[in-house]
């Protein structure tokens, strides 16, 4: 990580950029590296009893107060869950996401991983390809995971990063996703095996774990 890198994280919902790669963001960022997390969705499934509005107001500030503990910023579109790529097609999302891209010249993007059970991190995954193919220059892609805690069947160079110096503040990004329903019930213990699991490949306390694939 010497020369200064800008990175973009790819997330389908707001808290998904912190499980799967919040101890990296902030690694890269205290060491003045940009980060960029784009979330895919307000996430209004897990609060249906609520005005879209009020759901909206509360996932933003969540994910602005989670950023700022990780240093990194963070921009959200609108896609509704589980229909991500019918929207994505309906929206032009496409020329959007290029776009975008094409001004933040990233060196690293990370995504969601194609093993992810999870329909809307799937449809992320098929997305960030889609945007990807259309790039003139090419960032390295790179996936994380959120719902396969054993392993990847999968063959791609793996990136192991140590976290053990952010991974507190990791945690603490994490509690600011109080509304998070879904993915507050993502066990504790499963981060933290995880976390250590990756870190021992590493010989250190906690590690987040990639695949790169492009
Ligand atoms: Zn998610």
């Amino acid at each position: 990580m010497s020369r200064k890198e800008k990175i973009i994280v790819f997330s389908a919902h707001s808290d998904d950029f912190v499980i799967g790669a919040g101890g990296t963001i902030a690694k890269y960022t205290q060491q003045k590296n940009k980060v960029l997390a784009v979330v895919f969705s307000y996430g209004e499934m897990s609060h249906p009893w609520l005005k879209k509005k009020v759901v909206h107001k509360m996932r933003y500030k969540e994910t602005v107060d989670a950023s700022r503990l990780l240093r990194c910023r963070s921009i959200f579109y609108d896609l509704r869950e589980r229909k991500f790529l019918e929207d994505y097609q309906a929206k032009n999302m496409k020329e959007t996401l290029v776009q975008l891209l094409e001004k933040e010249k990233p060196t690293k993007i990370f995504t969601h991983s194609h093993e992810d059970p999870h329909p809307d991190h799937r449809a992320v995954h098929e997305i960030t390809l889609e945007v990807f193919n259309e790039l003139q220059q090419k960032p390295e892609l790179y996936m994380y995971s959120i719902w396969n805690p054993v392993s990847f069947k999968t063959h791609y160079p793996s990136l192991y990063v140590d976290i053990s110096k952010t991974f507190s503040l990791k945690l603490k990004a994490l509690w600011k996703f109080k509304s998070q329903k879904v993915h507050v019930l993502y066990p504790f213990f499963l981060l933290m095996y995880k976390s250590i699991k990756d870190g021992m490949k590493m010989r250190t306390r906690f590690g987040e774990h990639f695949f790169r694939i492009k």
